[in-house]
């Protein structure tokens, strides 16, 4: 028995003025089939950097524990980003529709989608994935796995015969999902399993608080779905509480339950996990602050200060959520106080033209705010230029000495995920008082020995929390408008 493994992945932020072409891609993940049999080999990691055992590598080898063969296809992903453009979104369905046919036959496909990839030809460019690859393999059974932050819709549901998601946020499972899904393919394969599905759709956008799964409120939802499961007629069940920034006219919350052959245990509980993702809605959302509030708190913070640095997470502008990280904002007022403060900012202008300028040369100009600035307006600056270095995927970074403020100014998207980055900006993060990071919670992970506090800051950038009171919604939704019971807006999309 064989069965094809690939995966294609972005996570789409509708509101970003960027549109990335396959380059994306290439800097950060973009195999062939070859390509991708070597990194899913043992002893090597699937995504250098990001994850060393990923879909790709758990669902190989639980195919070969099956007893079947597991054949690599392709595997594409950029990091979060603005949509794709038409050419790269056709260029990537048709790499993979390619290497399903060079493949011979199969038995069975496990596919790695996102669930929020966004196109500049508009709709849902996942949807004419799936179109795609049916139209290719046939009836054979296809088990697609999608992030928790996936948009689901009928045709992303039901053309796979079976849909699974991540049950960690931050996601920590990818293995464990990719494994599970490609296991339940080798089970349909064989005719030991028959995967039926049941799922709903929520009028509700946003809610859930912090939506971490190992915190109040979420963690009930998740543990009822782990409960489900034990019920051995119950092959997976799965939430989705969507990527925020995503401009859908249908965008909304969705529970997915497949069992083995019985629909109505799939309706029950399909109607109960969207119970309690309802029941979550009205959760607060962690406090947010001011910029000028924030230095505030973090001037009083000495002890935060002298033991490790404050961290200010530029809410508006994250990029591991698809923002373009140039964000002036936090710049504007850290220059206010006499703190020793870290900011990113992306500004590729800015570096090519100081691309030869020796260290210690004087820098003057504007920066930031190059791609959309009636959202982040230019910010003129003067000063020292004290490091200069080449970093991927950032590409080639300044710092400069701007007062208390060391700014770092990147070519591309700066994912301050680690504290390598400051380092590699020639910066000791022990030294600063502030460090600004373009991450929601992800950077908690690296910076846990230095972020002695960490406060959310508004900066109403790509990434602000309120952005989707901008979406034209087909109607209404949770919190936009009051909506007394989520059944008859299920019912209407799940028809389309
Ligand atoms: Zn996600």
């Amino acid at each position: 028995m064989r069965i094809g493994i690939a995966r294609l992945n972005n996570e789409t932020n509708a509101f970003s003025p960027e549109r990335i072409g396959l380059d994306a891609f290439e800097r950060f993940h973009l195999l062939d089939a070859a390509g991708l049999g070597r990194a899913t080999g043992r002893f090597r990691p699937e995504i250098p950097g990001i994850a060393w055992n990923a879909e790709l590598s758990g669902a190989r080898r639980a195919i070969e524990r099956a007893g079947a063969e597991a054949v690599p296809l392709t595997s594409a992903w950029a990091l979060p980003s603005g949509p794709l453009s038409a050419e790269t979104e056709d260029a990537l369905r048709d790499q993979l529709v390619e290497a399903i046919d060079r493949a011979g036959p199969l038995d069975g496909l496990y596919l790695a989608l996102h669930g929020a990839m966004g196109s500049a030809r508009g709709g849902e460019p996942e949807e004419r994935i799936l179109r795609a690859v049916r139209d290719r393999i046939g009836s054979i059974p296809l088990g697609v796995s999608y992030d928790l932050h996936g948009q689901m819709t009928a045709p992303k549901v039901e053309i796979p015969d079976l849909v699974t998601a991540y049950r960690t946020n931050p996601h920590r499972d990818l293995r464990a999902v990719g494994a599970r899904t490609a296991e339940l393919v080798v089970r349909a394969g064989r005719g030991d399993v028959r995967p039926t599905t049941a799922w709903r759709t929520l009028p509700l956008v946003f809610g859930g608080g912090s939506t971490l799964d190992f915190t109040r409120p979420m963690r009930r939802v998740f543990r009822r779905l782990k409960q489900m499961e034990k019920d051995p007629r119950v092959l997976f069940a799965s939430v989705f509480t969507v990527h925020i920034w995503n401009d859908s006219p249908d965008l909304g919350w969705s529970a997915v339950v497949v069992t083995d052959g019985d629909p109505a245990l799939a309706d029950r509980l399909a109607d109960e996990a969207a119970d309690l993702l309802w029941s979550v809605r009205d959760a607060p959302i962690p406090t947010l602050h001011e910029p000028a509030e924030a230095f505030a708190i973090a001037k009083r913070a000495r002890w935060a200060r002298k033991t490790g640095a404050v961290f200010m997470a530029d809410t508006g502008d994250v990029v591991g959520a698809g923002a373009v990280g140039e964000s002036t904002h936090l710049i504007r007022e850290a220059l206010r106080h006499d703190l020793r403060t870290y900011v990113p900012v992306r500004d590729a202008e800015v570096v090519a033209a100081h691309a030869d300028a020796p260290l210690g040369s004087r820098i003057r100009g504007e920066v930031g705010g190059k791609m959309a600035p009636e959202v982040h307006p230019p910010l003129a600056i003067e000063g020292e230029l004290i490091h200069r270095g080449h970093t991927e995927p950032f590409g080639r970074h300044l710092t400069v000495a701007v007062g208390p403020v060391r700014l770092v100014i990147t070519e591309r998207a700066p994912y301050t995920l680690k504290p390598s980055f400051w380092r590699d900006a020639g910066l000791s993060p022990w030294d600063a008082d502030v460090i600004v990071v373009k991450s929601l919670f992800h950077f908690r992970i690296f910076h846990a020995h230095l972020a002695r506090r960490v406060l959310g800051v508004r900066s109403g950038g790509t990434t602000d929390f309120g952005a989707f009171r901008r979406v034209a919604f087909r109607e209404k939704v949770h919190p936009v408008d009051s909506v007394p019971d989520w059944r008859p807006a299920d019912q209407r999309r799940r028809m389309t």
